[in-house]
């Protein structure tokens, strides 16, 4: 092929968005120049899956879209053009191993995300990808409804097709602040609300204020969301750790998106959740069970013998909610007291403020509208020569490698379209 331009497209964003993008565009022989901000590429990536990288999920492309509740169904054909199994052997080729943990999460053998960027960067090179670093992109460069370029320090760098893969607004201290949204819109581009998702909730019950319970971590519990008028918004199961200001952990992650969305549609109104602390048993089996310990407990004090199935400050909480003395001999215990207790192990309410800020949340809801957006290619439908890839998309997924894929499969997918347009467009005026 014969590009006649210094470089053939622009990809603005060192993320995993933007490198796949770059590497899938050179490999097919095209002039790129990846441009990033910061002083190193994927400063996002390094955090991910607490330094280790889930960079994606064994489950196959209908379990993967389940898990993607923003706009799933539009990556399924990018999901399809690239999978969770095409990057682990692209992956594999460049050294790195990957593994398989628990809930499908796909990890880099050695644990470390770095290994997987340092990959990605040599790769990158040995395609012919030229990297600026330190180049923050300001805006598009268009000429008749096409895009030739992009705008950086007042100067022009032009080409024949732009990649626009900026990432969202969560972690801003990554470099992900928003910038793709403000170049989108200034060429016409719609920019879907932006939203918190896969982010701790907010609560304002005194026990979890009063820090009684800070630090506990409830394992595989189900947590389930209601609005005002008491319809289920979100009902998960996983681990839930109990903060100062509200619920963290996997479990309360996957509720986060349901429960922004409801605070923003309907600010100010309640949003009730319960907490199932025995998922696995019933009210009738749970409450024969209590009876038995409460039986043979004789004088013993309620508190300790509680304290024998659920944490101690937790068995604390509980009995001050249903207004049993903890010292309470166990043998005082009245059947309505029984059946209480049951009721709060198997729906411990909890009363949602709203969640914690875009910049702490894993992901951010919202973005590009897709439907300006061709799901096959990536390409703006308004402007040619255009393409967005990742996070700045109106994409979003749950945690668990999904985000990363998502990434991964929409930067191949805008790489490889953008390298067919430039060609096409190279063919069209020989
Ligand atoms: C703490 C944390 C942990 C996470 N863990 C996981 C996980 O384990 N698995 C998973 O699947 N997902 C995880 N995610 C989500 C995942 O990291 C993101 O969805 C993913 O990185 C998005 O990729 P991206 O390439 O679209 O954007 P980003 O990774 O945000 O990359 C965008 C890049 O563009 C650059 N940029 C922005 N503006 C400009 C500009 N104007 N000019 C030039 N460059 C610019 C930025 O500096 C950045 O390097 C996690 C997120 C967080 C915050």
């Amino acid at each position: 092929m014969s590009l006649h331009r210094d470089y053939d497209i622009l990809v603005v964003g060192g993320g995993p968005a933007g490198m796949m993008a770059a590497a899938r565009s050179a490999t097919l022989g095209a002039r790129v120049l990846l441009l990033e901000k910061n002083n190193c590429l994927g400063k996002k990536m390094l955090i991910t899956g607490g330094g280790r990288c889930n960079l994606t999920n064994s489950a196959n492309i209908n379990e993967m879209i389940e898990n993607i509740p923003g706009n799933g169904k539009f990556v399924y054909s990018a999901l399809h053009q690239f999978s969770g199994e095409d990057l682990r052997n692209f992956l594999g080729s460049l050294g790195i191993k990957t593994k398989v943990e628990e809930r499908g999460r796909v990890f880099p053998v050695s644990d470390r995300a770095a290994d997987v960027v340092l990959a990605l960067e040599k790769y990158l090179r040995q395609s012919g990808v030229s990297i600026r670093y330190g180049s923050k992109v300001d805006s598009l460069l268009l000429e008749n409804q096409s895009c030739r370029g992009v705008f950086m320090d007042g100067e022009s760098l032009r080409a024949k097709a732009v990649v626009v893969a900026t990432g969202g607004l969560s972690y801003p201290n990554t470099g992900s602040t928003g910038d793709g949204y403000k170049m989108a819109r200034q060429v016409g581009h719609s920019v879907t609300p932006l939203l918190p998702a896969a982010v701790s909730v907010t609560c304002n019950d005194p026990w979890i204020s009063n820090r009684q319970a800070q630090g506990l971590s409830l394992q595989d519990v189900s947590i389930m969301i209601y609005n005002h008028r008491g319809k289920v918004l979100a009902s998960e199961v996983g681990d839930v750790i109990i903060t100062h200001w509200g619920l963290s952990g996997p479990g309360a992650l996957r509720v986060g998106r349901a429960v922004a969305l409801e605070a923003q549609r309907y600010p100010g109104e309640p949003i009730q959740g319960k907490i199932d602390l025995f998922p696995g048993f019933s009210v009738a089996v749970l409450e024969q069970k209590l009876n038995k310990v409460l039986e043979e407990g004789g004088k013993r004090s309620v508190k300790n013998l509680l304290s024998t199935i659920l944490p101690e400050r937790l068995a604390k909480v509980l009995l001050q909610l249903v207004g049993v003395p903890l010292e309470s001999p166990a043998n005082m215990v009245t059947r309505h007291n029984l059946r209480d207790l049951v009721a709060h192990f198997k729906a411990l309410p909890i009363h949602i403020t709203g969640t914690r800020p875009l910049k702490e949340a894993t992901v951010t809801a919202g973005g590009i509208a897709i439907k300006e957006i061709n799901p096959r290619t990536m390409a703006s439908k308004q402007i040619k020569g255009l393409y967005f890839a990742g996070e700045v998309l109106d994409v979003d997924a749950q945690t668990g490698g999904f985000n990363m894929q998502v990434a991964f499969s929409t930067g191949f997918v805008a790489g490889e379209s953008a390298t067919f347009f430039i060609k096409e467009d190279l063919d069209e005026e020989q």
